[in-house]
């Protein structure tokens, strides 16, 4: 995200607005649903110009979301998943909907469905949108 150009930087975050939009109203939600169970183990952060909702229980655990500019964690951001920070793998969707903008979900959910079709889980590695992001080093797309 650092190497990306200021000018083109702001283009996609307006593009990805929808999307941060829908991930800042699950991510206040789950503050709202731990404030109301009294968990008081949400929390809310910024890095690197996005939105960290961390230990947010509006999600399935041990999972986390990643909407535009804002990212829900049911844990830790900087947790090391598969041998990278989960962030890392969570900042290549932000660049994925900086480009894709309004259409990241309805192509994450048709990627989803061409991975069921290839046998695995609509959110693992056979889902084209997640083929780059789960490879080391991270990448946005499943293309070098
Ligand atoms: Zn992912």
């Amino acid at each position: 995200m650092e190497r990306i150009p200021i000018l083109l930087k702001i283009l996609g975050f307006l593009w990805a607005l929808p999307n941060t939009i829908i991930g800042f109203v699950i991510g206040i939600s789950g503050l709202l649903i731990d404030r109301i169970t009294k968990r008081h183990k949400a929390k809310i952060r910024f890095a690197g110009g996005i939105c960290l909702f961390e230990r947010s229980p509006a999600i399935v655990q041990n999972s986390a979301l990643s909407l535009g500019f804002a990212h829900i964690y049911a844990r830790e951001a900087d947790e090391i998943l598969n041998g990278c920070p989960c962030k890392t793998h969570e900042d290549q969707h932000t660049i994925q909907a900086m480009v894709l903008g309004p259409f990241f979900l309805p192509i994450y959910v048709l990627c989803g469905l061409i991975a069921l079709c290839r046998g695995g889980s609509p959110i693992g590695i056979k889902n084209p949108l997640e083929t780059g992001p789960y490879s080391l080093p991270p990448r946005p797309w499943w293309f070098d």
